[in-house]
């Protein structure tokens, strides 16, 4: 699998991010451009491409950056408030870096999830 997509330079530190976070299973970093007060990205450190690609295995990844977004929320004083986890998907589902990420977004009123029709 490719070790050259632009999120896991930033997790091997060899191009420079905001990172906030980073343990053996994942990092996060401020979105360079933000959508909202709060925009964070955590990303597994292994390369998962897409929803489509995640396997058994990617689990424990996975389910520590539910863990993580709670505990950057807490940090960035949103919890109580609330906020919003994304996990785009392909392009339907407007994703443009080919590494998993889940975007923590809060800090003001989101509004609707999405617009429908
Ligand atoms: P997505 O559309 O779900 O693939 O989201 C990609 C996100 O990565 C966007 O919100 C971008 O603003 C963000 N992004 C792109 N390049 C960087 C970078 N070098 N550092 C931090 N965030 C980035």
């Amino acid at each position: 699998m490719s070790d050259d997509t632009l999120f896991a330079k930033i997790v091997r530190k060899e191009i420079p991010s905001d990172m906030v976070y980073q343990d053996d299973l994942v990092t996060a970093f401020r979105d360079i451009s933000p959508a909202a007060p709060t925009h964070i990205l955590i990303v597994p450190n292994k390369i998962i491409p897409t929803v489509d690609d995640v396997e058994a295995e990617d689990e424990l990844a996975l389910g520590r950056m539910f863990t993580v977004a709670k505990k950057l929320a807490r940090d960035e004083g949103i919890a109580a408030d609330g906020y919003r986890l994304i996990v785009n998907c392909r392009d339907h589902g407007g994703q443009e870096v080919y590494h998993i990420h889940m975007h923590l977004v809060g800090g003001r009123p989101l509004g609707p999830m999405m617009r429908r029709g």
